[in-house]
C-alpha cells in the first residue's frame, strides 16, 4: 500500500495523498519558506537557475534571502 506523499507516513490505497493532506503539505511548504509569495520566488528563482538565466551565486543569494525571511 502506498504511503501518503505529504510525508506523514500514513498509508492510503491507490492515492497519492490521504484526504486533505495535499492541502496540509501546501500549507507546510508555504510556512517553510515564509509564505506564498516566497514560495513563488523560490520556484521562479529555481526555474531561472535551471535555465542558466542566473548564476549559482545569485541563486544562492536569493535562497538565503528567502529562507532568512
Ligand atoms: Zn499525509
Amino acid at each position: 500500500m502506498p504511503t501518503c506523499a505529504c510525508g506523514c507516513g500514513e498509508k492510503d490505497a491507490g492515492r497519492k495523498f490521504k484526504t486533505g493532506h495535499d492541502q496540509r503539505l501546501r500549507s507546510h511548504l508555504e510556512q517553510e519558506v515564509g509564505g506564498l509569495l516566497n514560495l513563488k520566488e523560490l520556484v521562479n528563482s529555481s526555474y531561472s537557475y535551471s535555465n542558466g538565466e542566473i548564476p549559482l551565486e545569485k541563486f544562492r543569494a536569493k535562497l538565503a534571502e528567502i529562507f532568512r525571511g
